[in-house]
Formats: C-alpha cells, structure tokens, sequence
C-alpha cells in the first residue's frame, strides 16, 4: 500500500485519502488455471462501499486455450456483476438462465439465500477475452431474497467533457443504471480519449475506488496503470482525471458498508455457522441453489472448512 498526501495548497479542508491496493494474482480452477488479479477483498480494506469483491483479467490471447472455465457452483448474500472489455462469456444459473455477455452490457446476479451458475467462453468466441468480475454485498435486509438474474444490454451513458461514463450500477451524473441495487452505490466505466481533461462529479458521503482497465489515467494527479485499485476515500464532490493516451477506468463507490461479514468461497454470510449450513447445503445438493443445466462439466466441490472458526470482519482491516 502506498499513501500520497494532498496537496497542502489546493486540497480541500479534509484531508483526501489515497491508497494503491496492490492485486493479488490468483488463477481460477488451480495453478493452470485462468488468471486474474484479485484486489477486493485486500489485506487493508475488505469493500469500498458494498463492493467486496473485485477480480480484473485480461486482455488475455485465448489462441488455443478453452478460456474461462468455470462449472457449477453456489453463491448467497451477494450480487455477481460481470463486466467485459473484449470478448464474450456464457452465463447458465439454476433459475434456468442461459445469457451470453459482450462488452458494454451488464449480468446482474442476485444470489440472495442461494442460486448456483457456471460461466464459460462460448465456443464461438473473440480472440481476446479481457472483463472484470465483481461482488456486491447484500444488506441484512434482502441478504436472504429469492436470487434473481437480470441481463442489461443498454445502459445508460453520461458525459463529462472528454469522458463518457456507461453506468453499470447507481447514479452518476444524469445517468442512472436500471439495475437494481440494495444499498447506495455505484458502478461507471469510464472512457477518455486522449488528451481529455475532466471532471466527474462524486457525492461526499460514498467511498470510491478507481480501476484502470487500459491506458495510464491520471486520477487526482496519480497516473494509474492496470493492475492495483486506487482507493479514494470519502469526502470528495469531484474527481478529475485526464489522460494523454486513450484509457478506460472502473469507478467504483457506495456508501461505506457498516455490517461485518464472513467471506468464505462463494459465500458471504454473517458468521461462521451460517457459512457452515451453506457449505452443507451445496455438498449435500439441497434443493437451496438448484441446478445448472447443460454445462459440460462437473459442479465445483466446497473446499474444507478451516481449522479455526471464520471471524466476522469490518470493511478495513
Ligand atoms: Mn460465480
């Protein structure tokens, strides 16, 4: 983690944080697996907003590879949110859905008490595969809701200047994403041409976290390269960002989420023993997360639980 202090002469009144969360590489379906740099949960802080959950992969060259693989396996109290830059994948979830995915376009996963889905490179694919996959953290109050599947192929788009932000989740600007959402926050991609110069308007009371996805941005004075997430605090009304070379940037936000979780595989719960039922429940195929039809491989078996009970954790560590 690195901190940059502000610019004591044109910083606003608070001090504005800055923190270079460093991504862990991780690769999905064991060491030969496919790659991604993981950046939420980080040692430092566990969420920005109710986003608790952040791999980026990519601009991976799928030549002769199988590309994403990944078969069936469960999820609760949470939201997926799976964004591309290049490349498609195919969605398929026990709720019966079967949804390929392109750059520009949303699948919103609501898991709620349990929903199950495998995700793959269709056969007839791009040559490069490049996106990011994300978790949002559901509320107490909707944290056990019938999961949902949503497929968004037309979001909204709001300019500022030089950049066009397509908003994912929330707000920004006058734009607003139809997704649903369960707690304040939001999610923009954002796109500069090179050369831009410009200002995006923030709400005080979220936290923000940016994510270059291509180029070398420049967000509040530090240039951003793809890899680690810029985290930026509360307290802002703006952000400004230029660039001098074409970039794109994953602008996240929310509300600074105040209940402790336990993360654990594909859950989040509250505590240990719930983690514990959830596990059981997918290992022992209660009808809790359905079933996946027509994925041709075998659903993802629970690792072992952990010697020592899973401890319920903050936003920052
Ligand atoms: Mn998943």
């Amino acid at each position: 983690m690195s901190s940059f202090e502000a610019d004591p002469e044109v910083g606003p009144e608070l001090p504005v944080t800055m923190e270079l969360l460093e991504g862990a590489p991780v690769a999905l379906g064991g060491p030969r697996g496919f790659a991604v740099t993981r950046t939420l949960p980080n040692r430092q802080r566990r969420m920005v907003g109710a986003w608790c959950f952040l791999d980026a992969y990519g601009p991976h060259d799928l030549g002769d590879s199988a590309g994403m693989r990944v078969g069936p396996h469960p999820h609760t109290g949470l939201q997926t949110v799976t964004w591309l830059v290049a490349g498609e994948v195919l969605h398929r979830d026990s709720l019966g859905n079967l949804q390929e995915i392109r750059p520009g376009q949303l699948n919103l996963m609501t898991a709620g008490r349990g929903i199950s889905h495998a995700e793959e490179t269709p056969a007839e694919h791009s040559p490069v595969l490049q996106g990011v996959q994300l978790w949002v953290a559901l509320p107490r109050a909707t944290r056990d809701m019938a999961p949902e599947f949503s497929h968004h192929a037309d979001l909204p788009v709001a300019a500022f200047g030089d950049i066009t932000a397509t908003v994912l989740m929330g707000t920004l600007g006058d734009a607003t994403s139809p997704a649903r959402t369960h707690t304040p926050l939001v999610g923009a991609e954002l796109v500069l041409a090179a050369g831009a110069s410009a200002t995006v308007p923030l709400r005080p009371d979220f936290e923000y976290a940016a994510l270059a996805l291509d180029g070398a941005p420049n967000v509040d004075d530090a240039t951003l390269k793809p890899g680690p997430l810029l985290y930026l605090g509360a307290g802002r009304t703006s952000l400004r960002l230029t660039t001098s070379s074409e970039s794109r940037v994953l602008l996240l936000g929310g509300e600074p989420f105040e209940e402790r979780l336990v993360m654990w595989w594909n859950f989040v719960a509250r505590d240990h023993d719930e983690i514990v039922g959830m596990r059981l429940d997918w290992e022992s195929h209660t009808p809790r997360f359905g079933e996946v039809h027509g994925y041709d491989g075998p659903p993802l078996p629970a690792p072992a639980m952990p010697i020592t009970r899973l401890v319920p954790r903050g936003r920052v560590r």
